[in-house]
């Protein structure tokens, strides 16, 4: 194969305790997965069936680097999530099939332009510049979990060293399988595929300067810091 210039590198995560990455092909990203989070955003937690939006793979940033402030936004948002990475895929999975596709866990964050989301939402248009910015996926190394994706665990977001979103997995309205069986039912999914489970409340801004520390009982810590 000849290219007219060289293809992009495949984006990339570290996974604790090997040599080896994670080679990622898409990002997915669940909405409103936590109850009190729906709420804060003006949803109904009872009735929404889970509902997904996309990131471009090279969103991904790996952990203890310093991140532009980005482009064309006011309102830098933070919604920290456990991530899962596939091992293998397929479409019209069961719950059980779609857990065993699982390879294991980070912390990522949704970094979300919220008020290029927030207008996005008003004008019933697409989110993609909210969401799928450049480096909008922080992600920390993964945690091999093969085949059993976690169903509790704390997960936290401190800023400057306060928290500001802490949360516990197994409060997640769709658990990781039933999520990834729903999204299945979507596209085809496959090895290499990253999926953001979504965040609990306390979402907020983030300002030139913050250090930022996700934590997860189910991976390893993420710290990113905006310059
Ligand atoms: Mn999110």
């Amino acid at each position: 194969m000849i290219y007219t210039f060289p293809p992009a590198p495949s984006a990339a995560v570290p996974i604790e305790g090997s040599e080896a990455l994670f080679p990622v092909r898409r990002i997915w990203c669940v909405g409103r997965n936590y109850a009190e989070h729906a709420l804060e955003m003006g949803g109904d937690p009872d009735r929404e069936p889970p509902f997904f939006f996309g990131k471009p793979a090279d969103a991904i940033v790996p952990t203890g680097g310093e991140l532009p402030y980005p482009l064309a936004t006011q309102d830098l948002h933070h919604e920290v999530e456990l991530a899962v990475g596939l091992r293998s895929g397929g479409s019209g999975l069961s719950v059980e099939q779609a857990g065993a596709a699982v390879f294991g866990c980070a912390v990522a964050l949704d970094m979300t332009r919220r008020d290029l989301q927030s207008e996005a939402k008003r004008l019933a248009r697409p989110w993609d510049m909210g969401k799928a910015f450049d480096r909008s996926c922080p992600i920390g190394a993964f945690r091999p979990c093969p085949g059993a994706p976690p169903t509790k665990g704390a997960i936290r977001l401190t800023i400057n060293g306060e928290v500001r979103q802490s949360g516990d997995l197994h409060a997640l309205i769709w658990p990781i399988a039933d999520t990834l069986a729903a999204l299945s039912q979507l596209v085809e999914l496959a090895a290499g595929d990253v999926i953001l489970t979504g965040t609990p409340a306390g979402v907020g801004p983030v300002r030139r300067g913050d250090q930022l520390r996700a934590e997860c009982d189910a991976a390893p810590a993420l710290e990113v810091r905006y310059a």
